[in-house]
């Protein structure tokens, strides 16, 4: 059967975090026909971050579409100011995102996909990391002729396989700092999200204590302002501090931890795993894309020229190029010229707002590993 050509859309968008948004609206002013799905809402992944953390990317690198992002304090963003910025930019340009709704499938069909659709509960990633969703209906499946996944990456917790893992004083999110007040928690991990965690909860007086693998947080790695806050408080004793330890299991009222073969316990109301996330790859499975790294990041290869991945007609843009990150190299200041090389791969034409020529040399050094 011949299915008439204004059926067949010229894109399929798979999530509307920043990246998805930009390139919405490049696409649009581009002239192309685009169906946009988001199995969330808007920037679902800033609402999983807790209440008012900030960006350590300053505004100008975040904003898209050549929209300001105008911060109260001329201070960085927090995650909520975000959505609100990411859906005025969509309500201004006029985008039509079908939020609530999931991709479950992708298919190669002659010169075209079909992407199966379903209404979603929530977006990928956060406390929910398996969406609620209903049955995919073959007759809701979207047709297009090319398919761009800015799904991104932080979808589900890295668990650390220890028992105690799932009891219900243990998390893997940060949560409202506040619900701390007065209690015994034990943060594990020595990146950005644990060091912050550790200062916030210590100033709405929880009892902190931070458990790391390593001797020593990396002054590379962790925000500049976070770190000698931290160090002084652990060498005043205000935050207790457990170097070079790894996690055996987790009880009722306590943890167990490890170092040098030796176990030892910590008295925990709390235990706070902010040990990162994985990407869920099953789209990516699905459609058979060539991996790099298969034994960490696992990411897709894509040409840097077009971000086409090596299924002719599939792109990827944003963080989702990043794969299961254990060190985060790809954000969304390095991620705007993804955006103009698939515009331009797909109509021919770039983005008609400027690109700041930092963000394309960010772009460039992030791609040359
Ligand atoms: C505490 C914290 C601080 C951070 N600080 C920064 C920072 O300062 N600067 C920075 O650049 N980054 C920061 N990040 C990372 C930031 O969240 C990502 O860079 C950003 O979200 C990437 O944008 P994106 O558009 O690529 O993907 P995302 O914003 O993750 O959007 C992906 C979207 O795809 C949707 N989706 C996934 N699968 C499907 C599917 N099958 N069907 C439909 N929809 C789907 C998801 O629901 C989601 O809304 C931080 C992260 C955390 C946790």
């Amino acid at each position: 059967m011949t299915i008439p050509d204004d059926i067949i859309n010229d894109a399929a968008i798979i999530g509307a975090g920043p990246i998805g948004l930009e390139l919405h609206a490049a696409l649009k002013a581009a002239g192309a026909s685009v169906r946009h799905l988001e199995a969330g809402a808007i920037g679902h992944t800033f609402s999983w971050w807790a209440p008012r953390t900030k960006f350590f990317s300053s505004p100008d690198r975040i904003a898209i579409c050549g929209i300001p992002l105008a911060v109260s304090g001329q201070d960085k963003a927090t995650g909520d100011e975000y959505v609100r910025y990411l859906v005025n930019v969509a309500r201004q340009l006029g985008l039509n995102v079908e939020t609530f709704r999931a991709v479950t499938g992708i298919r190669k069909s002659d010169d075209h996909f079909e992407v199966d659709v379903t209404r979603s509960a929530e977006g990928v990633g956060g406390l929910e990391s398996m969406p609620r969703m209903s049955r995919a209906n073959p007759a809701d499946a979207i047709l297009a002729r090319n398919v761009i996944l800015t799904v991104g990456n932080m979808h589900a917790p890295r668990r650390l396989d220890v028992e105690g893992e799932d009891l219900p004083h243990v998390s893997h999110y940060l949560g409202d700092p506040q619900k701390y007040f007065g209690r015994r928690v034990v943060i594990v991990g020595g990146k950005n999200s644990a060091v912050e965690a550790a200062i916030r909860l210590h100033r709405v007086g929880a009892r902190v204590t931070i458990a790391y693998r390593q001797e020593t947080f990396d002054a590379e790695r962790i925000k500049y302002w976070l770190l000698p806050e931290l160090e002084w408080l652990i060498e005043k004793g205000r935050i207790g501090f457990e170097p070079s330890c790894t996690v055996e299991r987790i009880g009722d009222d306590q943890i167990v931890l490890a170092r040098g073969g030796e176990a030892f316990e910590r008295d925990a109301d709390f235990v706070l795993l902010l040990t990162g996330y994985v990407q869920d790859q099953s789209l990516f499975d699905q459609l058979g894309l060539d991996r790099i790294d298969p034994e960490s990041t696992n990411r897709p290869a894509y040409d840097h020229a077009t971000m086409q991945t090596s299924v002719p007609g599939v792109y990827v843009a944003g963080t989702a190029c990043g794969g299961s990150q254990q060190r985060a190299r790809v954000f969304i200041e390095n991620s705007h010229l993804h955006v103009d090389r698939i515009c331009r791969a797909i109509t021919g034409k770039g983005v008609p707002w400027p690109i700041d020529p930092e963000m394309q040399k960010l772009t460039d050094k992030h791609e040359e590993r």
